[in-house]
């Protein structure tokens, strides 16, 4: 795939509008993990060098079209202004009187942040009045927001229809390094998934079913497919709806020959925190107000094992809630092993990246790290993802 480059727009004296995916972990307001910040400075460095006017856009979290207060883009400014050490102007819209007036008075090399796209429902419906509306404060749009591509919305993939549209450096790095593994990979082939997105995520597995040797499940991702197996899940996060999308897919994997693995074991709690009773159990002892909040020691050793004879693994999504202590051995353990594997290494996922930061793994011992969750797995089943087709060359 060949995207036209931010290195061939001319932007001397232009105004950029450029989508971000700031779409950090955030931790009452705090910012967990700013990976996804740093990594859109280059972007944004090369914009000033140029002699541009910046205005970024990013969603933030689900705000389902409404103005929620916890998500606004503050800290996001704040953090980005420390860190490329200029002010960063932070607007509470992203369109109107407020926004123009912003604009108007903005000078090249400046940058603007406008707020949460996602407290706009226009957003996510991709209304064409509203990309227009963003489009109009500027001459081109740039899009870093690896991230986000896999979603059609009015500031990832409408806007691109009326500004002419080019890939940031973050974007054109991901597909860069994700691109050799649309053709022939290393096997055996590992997915390893895990995280809370089940509405997101199980239909990702579909595809994989056909190209991975085996798919690793856990999280609360996992819990779904083991109530599915009949297993009695007691409190822990399931989506008792989808059990017979869960039960179909287990039974397409066997037909193809690819094993989906779900945990035999789990450590349980009848609450969440930093200090509270836990027990390692068998699945088949989970009852009552028990939640499943990791897997289990035994599942992760095995799940080891199997990626330690990996050609290639893919990993998005935490084994349990490893943000309380009691929870994180499944994902330390296995993020500490994949630095280690002889197989090539993809990674992605904003919560993934966090606790690769939690447990201090250097992650340049991976083959790749990558901004995206979604966005990476859909890129690799070989999709053809909207928020990509807008740059093709
Ligand atoms: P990513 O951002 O890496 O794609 P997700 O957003 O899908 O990952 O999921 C991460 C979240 O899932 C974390 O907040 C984590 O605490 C939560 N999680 C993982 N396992 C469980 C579980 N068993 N029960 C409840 N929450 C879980
Ligand atoms: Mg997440």
């Amino acid at each position: 795939m060949k995207l036209k480059k931010i290195t061939q727009a001319n932007l001397q004296g232009k105004t950029a509008i450029v989508r971000m995916d700031y779409n950090v972990p955030l931790d009452n307001g705090i910012i967990k993990d700013d990976t996804r910040i740093k990594e859109s400075l280059p972007t944004i460095k090369y914009l000033i060098e140029q002699g541009a006017k910046i205005i970024l856009m990013s969603h933030l979290g689900r705000p389902k079209g409404e103005i929620d207060e916890k998500l606004r883009l503050d800290p996001i400014a704040k953090r980005l202004a420390e860190l490329i050490g200029k002010p960063v102007i932070k607007v509470d819209k992203c369109v109107g009187k407020d926004v123009d007036k912003a604009i108007s008075s903005l000078g090249f090399g400046n940058i603007l942040m406008l707020e949460n796209t996602r407290f706009h429902k226009e957003e996510k419906e991709n209304n064409k009045e509203f990309a227009k509306k963003l489009a109009s404060y500027a001459d081109l749009y740039i899009s870093d927001a690896f991230g986000t591509v896999h979603r059609a919305h009015a500031s990832t993939e409408g806007i691109a229809h009326y500004l002419p549209a080019y890939a940031g450096f973050l974007m054109d790095k991901e597909v860069t390094a994700l691109s050799p593994l649309l053709g022939e990979v290393e096997k055996p082939f590992i997915l390893l998934l895990g995280g809370a997105k089940i509405d997101t995520k199980i239909g990702v597995i579909k595809t994989y079913i056909k190209k991975a040797d085996k798919i690793l499940l856990g999280g609360g991702l996992a819990n779904t497919f083991v109530y599915a197996k009949g297993f009695n899940v007691g409190a822990s996060l399931c989506e008792k709806d989808k059990m017979e999308l869960a039960q179909e897919l287990m039974m397409e994997a066997e037909e193809s020959g690819c094993e989906i693995v779900t945990p035999g074991g789990a450590v349980v709690a009848d609450e969440i925190g930093d200090n509270v009773i836990t027990a390692d159990i068998e699945i088949t002892g989970v009852e009552g107000n028990m939640q499943m909040l990791d897997i289990g020691v035994k599942s992760t050793n095995k799940y080891i094992e199997i990626l330690q004879n990996a050609g290639t693994i893919i990993w998005n999504g935490p084994m349990g809630l490893y943000e309380k202590t009691p929870f994180e051995n499944g994902t330390k353990q296995i993020a500490q092993a994949l630095t280690q594997v002889k197989g090539k290494t993809y990674i992605g996922g904003g919560d993934t990246l966090d606790a690769l930061k939690k447990f201090n793994i250097d992650k340049s011992l991976f083959t790749h790290v990558s901004t995206g969750g979604g966005a990476m797995l859909e890129f690799l089943e070989g999709k053809e993802l909207p928020g990509l087709k807008v740059l093709e060359a």
